[in-house]
């Protein structure tokens, strides 16, 4: 049983998107500002937040800006106009992904499901973690594809391992060089380009055609589960 966390100051829209959540067999935390939401989301209790753009005491950009601070939680964002889907989609919110209202309620559920299965493939149990044809060793430091150890260079490992603690998220460049390079590194970002391509050319049947390894553009890289 997944929960999803609805945070919208409208009381008529939470109410019908919670109703027919409710009906495909999701429970529900509603929160109707900002703050609150924040506080939910932050609880651990939700498996997926739906947020909206504008709320009060906190905008829904301050509230997801604040969470992933610490969670990886996957967030839709609800836009009402055309600037704030830009918004999303030029900034690095974060977001998992977006819906743009008026949507159809049929549409927000394969969305969340489609979401929440998304992450829930990387969740990590006895140290290890699996995605796709991937499985991490933690302990070995190791990544196979289909059973067949990968060779990998100690970066490429830190590379992966940065994703799975990031899920479902996009990681900028910087955020890679700060994480992961470190800030005793001096290269500039084009590094961490090169390091994408030649892992890349490591995790995919077809670096040209990457299916796992995946560029924002604009944004960063994420990891396609
Ligand atoms: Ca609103």
């Amino acid at each position: 049983m997944s929960t999803v966390l609805i945070v919208e100051d409208e009381k008529s829209i939470v109410d019908l998107i919670s109703f027919n959540l409710k009906r495909e067999g999701y429970e529900i935390l509603e929160a109707y500002d900002g703050q609150k939401g924040l506080e939910l989301a932050l609880s651990g209790k939700a498996d997926l937040m739906l947020l909206d753009v504008m709320l009060p005491l906190m905008d829904g950009f301050e509230v997801l800006k604040k969470l992933r601070e610490t969670s990886s939680l996957p967030v839709i964002m609800v836009t009402a106009r055309e600037e704030e889907r830009d918004k999303i989609l030029g900034l690095e919110t974060g977001a998992d992904d977006y819906i743009t209202k008026p949507f159809s309620v049929k549409e927000l559920a394969a969305r969340i499901k489609a979401n929440i299965r998304r992450s829930a493939g990387i969740v990590t149990a006895g140290g290890g973690s699996e995605f796709g044809p991937f499985a991490i060793d933690r302990l070995m430091q190791t990544v196979s594809k289909n059973g067949k150890p990968l060779e990998l260079s100690q970066r490429e490992y830190d590379i992966i391992s940065y994703f799975l603690k990031n899920p479902s998220r996009v990681v900028s460049r910087e955020e890679f060089m700060e994480k992961v390079w470190g800030f005793d590194y001096y290269g500039d970002l084009r590094a961490v380009d090169v390091a994408m391509r030649r892992l890349r050319e490591k995790l995919e049947d077809d670096p040209a055609e990457p299916r796992y390894l995946m560029t924002k553009r604009g944004a960063g890289y994420y990891l396609k589960i």
